[in-house]
């Protein structure tokens, strides 16, 4: 439904006629009540009705109402203002200040319009109520002081003061409302609000007549109680109302000649400086705290929604998310910590971090968060395992950062975790793997090696220990006449003598082929000897079979060689290797030690 507004807007004629009516209206009420003792109007309205007028207009209609204001402004100026050269000077400087007020602003703010940011209202108030009309003023001032006589600094001021005043009082009311602004926000409001709008600014109408219309008691401060709750609720068009409802009681009760000002022992003119003071004061106070609670506003409701979406990510992820305070208590947790922890995110906020770290692993945990809370710039990680209430333990990877809070100062933690238990089951196998001899599952030649270099950084044992190398005897012979197959089941079962005579912690490795390497730890020379000899012998007594049902008669040589004394793994190795080798040519089947 076009409103009457959108009608005016949409016809460039319609729209010259009310901005030319408009200005001379405005022009002609400010020149005829505001103006005293012949002097410059206290509030120049018309200069907000052509900046609001501009600048909810398209550019292309700014011509059209700066073409329709001219004889507005010129018709009020000889009408109401002074005559001779000061009315057709006057009036000029008013329009091209209006004019001007409009294009800086939209060079400054090209968006200008809403007042919902401190800069938008930095911008209008420095130049609607102090640039502008300052150099307004200085034109004028000098016409007035060559015109009428008038003193230039006094012309100044008082031209200044009432235009600046008009300017940053009534262009906002004045440009929401060419804007439909009002229209529109009383059109979104639901019942409610539209009484609690009424309320409001009927409580800022009252408040102005009960301060202005009496002049026995000076109650200067209680407007300010509703208007301050207008600009709350409302808004920039609860501000700019309320600061329009105030100025026009105010102003009519003090033309009419009561009011707070008459309570003044002062001159008239210094009467209306009080007054223009007190309403420039409403307006500096009331736009710059309507536009921060707006730029408020808007960052709590970006806030919200990016706080919906973060918590939908995190509660679709399955990593858990935590965040946790300082001193370590859990203040949120994702809905991934029912699948890892068993308990709903509800049980855990609240309770300390280390309830869930297992024993064992929260001096890591209480380290990896200290170090993330004394380095805010730093991701940390650990591995440790949780415990769930049902006694379960799981293996998982926290990666730890510090939360910060404003200023920079350190909130909390906040980490991802993610469980980890088969990873470490893999990368354990893989170990195993990569150190075990499938054939036989003993420790390989690799294993071996870091068993002697663990053996030889151990410090002073009981006893330095013996290292044999055992050797199958003509091995290859045994595969020629019983098959590979038979080879390999002799080789598993020398290794099940070998591991069956030695202890649990002694190290049983398969060096490759029918050779083998047992680690005899704090044994002594005797305890080598009487070990070894049991293998040989149970080797040479084992009852092997071939797939034919023939015996297979297989017996085995060592070399002994002692550990210790700070001698390298592969010295050790080649000295048992050159005791076996003696064992060989000794006629087999026997041990030998190392020289
Ligand atoms: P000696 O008494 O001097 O040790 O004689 P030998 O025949 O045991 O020694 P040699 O080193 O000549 O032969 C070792 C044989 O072991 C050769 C190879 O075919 C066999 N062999 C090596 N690895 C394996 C295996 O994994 N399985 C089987 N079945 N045989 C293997
Ligand atoms: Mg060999
Ligand atoms: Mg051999």
């Amino acid at each position: 439904m076009a409103t009457p507004l959108t009608r005016i807007r949409r016809s460039p004629a319609l729209h010259a006629a009310v901005s030319g009516i408009g200005y001379f209206l405005c022009a002609a009420l400010s020149l005829r009540l505001s103006r005293f003792d012949g002097g410059i109007a206290i509030i120049w309205l018309a200069g907000a009705f052509l900046t609001a007028n501009l600048l909810a207009a398209p550019r292309r209609y700014w011509r059209f109402v700066i073409m329709a204001s001219v004889p507005g402004a010129f018709a009020a100026g000889a009408l109401f203002g002074m005559g001779g050269t000061a009315g057709l000077l006057l009036p000029a400087t008013a329009l091209l200040e209006g004019i001007a007020v409009a294009f800086a602003l939209r060079r400054v703010y090209p968006r200008f319009g809403r007042l919902e940011s401190l800069r938008e209202v930095a911008a209008f108030l420095g130049l609607a109520g102090f640039v502008i009309p300052a150099l307004g003023g200085l034109v004028s001032g000098w016409a007035a002081h060559r015109t009428m006589g008038l003193a230039p600094f006094h012309a100044w001021h008082d031209w200044y003061a009432g235009h600046a005043l008009g300017f940053i009082a009534f262009t906002p009311a004045l440009l929401f409302l060419l804007k439909g602004r009002f229209c529109q926000q009383l059109e979104q409001a639901g019942k409610r609000s539209r009484a609690e709008c009424a309320g409001l600014l009927g409580a800022v109408a009252l408040a102005s007549v009960a301060a202005f219309g009496q002049s026995e008691v000076p109650l200067v401060l209680l407007p300010f109680v509703p208007m301050l709750a207008a600009t709350f609720r409302l808004g920039p068009a609860g501000a700019a109302l309320s600061v329009t409802i105030l100025m026009v009681t105010g102003l009519v009760f003090t033309l009419l000649g009561t009011g707070p000002t008459m309570l003044l022992h002062a001159s008239p003119a210094l009467r209306l400086q009080v007054l223009q003071i007190y309403f420039a004061s409403t307006v500096l106070i009331l736009l710059p705290v309507a536009a921060e609670l707006r730029a408020r506003h808007r960052l709590f409701d970006r806030l919200r929604s990016s706080e919906a979406l973060h918590r939908l990510i995190l509660d679709r992820a399955s990593d858990l998310v935590l965040r946790v305070s300082a001193d370590g208590f859990v203040r949120y947790a994702s809905l991934s910590c029912t699948p890892l922890l068993g308990i709903e995110p509800s049980e855990l906020i609240g309770r300390s971090l280390l309830d869930i770290v297992h024993g064992a692993d929260r001096p890591a945990v209480v380290a990896a968060r200290t170090q993330a809370l004394g380095s805010p710039e730093e991701t940390i990680t650990v591995e440790f395992r949780i415990s769930r209430p049902d006694g379960s333990l799981s293996w998982v990877e926290s990666h730890i950062r510090a939360a910060l809070g404003e200023g920079g100062r350190v909130m909390g933690t906040v980490s991802v975790v993610r469980e980890i238990t088969k990873r470490r089951q893999k990368v354990a196998e893989l170990k195993r793997q990569a150190e075990t001899d499938t054939l036989t599952g003993l420790a390989n030649r690799r294993a071996l090696s870091r068993a002697l270099d663990r053996h030889a950084s151990e410090k002073s044992p009981a006893a330095p220990g013996y290292l044999a190398m055992f050797d199958l005897d003509h091995f290859k012979a045994i595969n020629d006449r019983y098959g590979h197959a038979a080879g390999d089941a002799v080789l598993v079962t020398f290794a099940e003598i070998l591991r069956s005579a030695v202890r649990q912690d002694d190290v049983v490795a398969r060096l490759g082929g029918e050779e083998f390497v047992v680690l005899l730890k704090d044994a002594t020379a005797p305890m080598a000897e009487a070990i070894c000899q049991r293998i040989r012998s149970r080797f040479a007594e084992a009852a092997l079979k071939a797939v034919t049902g023939q015996t297979i008669e297989a017996t085995v040589s060592a070399g002994i060689a002692r550990l210790g004394d700070g001698a390298a793994s592969s010295d050790v190795l080649a000295l048992a290797d050159a005791a076996l080798y003696r064992a060989k040519a000794n006629g087999r089947n026997q041990l030998q030690f190392a020289a």
